[in-house]
């Protein structure tokens, strides 16, 4: 795996230690090789799958010669719906590519955090109504932060996102705002599926999911916890998850009120 440990260079240098040095920065580099081609691998087969699907729809409906109307008008809501799916994935990208060019990109500002969490559920609440999940938002304090609003605003998006989607109908979420003197936390908690704790460290990882299938089915990307978890590093925060599977998870956002550099 990857490691930032500084390389061991001992006092008195001799050949064999500038070769063993050498050795270690060649097989860090490998590391990022190989997981820049297995991300640029994921990519591609992440956007091809619905363009594959595309293809099919239009190459049956182009192949019959009378197709019946409700045939022709299902098969265009299906290539639709494969075509909003793929500019999620392109936008999902978009993000995190942006995320990774660093510092640079932070645009700091004081922030009403309590007034940007409600605008979040007040925009997310609709998709909760459907199933008939209940979104409440409990701040014990009012709370200003030096912060990128967008990145910040992005983050709830996401986890009020995850616990609406991965939740059972009739469930719950719940935000708890709280802040000291130099945090502000943020606690998004659900009545959903769970997740199974070996793979709590896997779910900020780019396009792991839990359960494939079912993600694609919702319309996951698995790039949404990999944009959260870049987000948060960049105001120098943390994230934390707890689940019990079957009944509900907890994540829970740490957030210094002013900004490092
Ligand atoms: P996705 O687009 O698939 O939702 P994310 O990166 O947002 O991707 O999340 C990664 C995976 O973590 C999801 O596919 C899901 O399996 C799991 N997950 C995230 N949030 C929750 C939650 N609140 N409850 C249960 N599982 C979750």
């Amino acid at each position: 795996g990857f490691t930032d440990e500084p390389i061991s260079v001992p006092d008195y240098l001799e050949t064999e230690h500038i070769v063993d040095a050498f050795n270690q920065l060649l097989g860090r580099m490998k590391v990022i090789n190989d997981s820049r081609q297995e991300f640029v691998s994921n990519v591609s087969h992440e956007l091809k799958t619905p363009m594959t699907s595309i293809k099919v729809l239009a190459d049956s409906l182009n192949q019959q010669p009378d197709v019946p109307v409700e045939l022709y008008q299902e098969f265009m809501q299906d290539i639709t719906e494969e075509i909003e799916r793929e500019n999620k994935i392109i936008n999902d990208l978009l993000s995190l590519v942006k995320m990774d060019k660093t510092e640079g990109s932070m645009d700091i500002s004081a922030v009403d955090i309590n007034e940007l969490l409600e605008t979040t559920l007040k925009r997310l609440r609709p998709i909760a109504r459907k199933r008939d999940i209940e979104v409440v938002l409990e701040s014990l304090r009012p709370v200003t932060a030096e912060v990128d609003e967008v990145k910040i605003s992005q983050i709830f998006t996401n986890l009020v996102e995850n616990a609406i989607k991965y939740n059972k109908e009739h469930g719950w979420v719940k935000v708890l705002l709280d802040a000291d003197h130099q945090f502000f936390t943020v606690e998004v908690s659900d009545s959903g599926i769970g997740i199974p704790e070996e793979d709590y460290e896997h779910i900020y990882e780019r396009f792991y999911r839990v359960d494939k299938s079912h993600s694609r089915e919702i319309g996951g990307t698995g790039l949404g916890l990999a944009i959260t978890r870049n987000a948060i590093l960049l105001h120098r925060g943390s994230i934390k998850v707890s689940s019990v599977e079957g009944q509900g998870t907890t994540f829970t956002v740490k957030i210094p009120l002013s900004y490092i550099k």
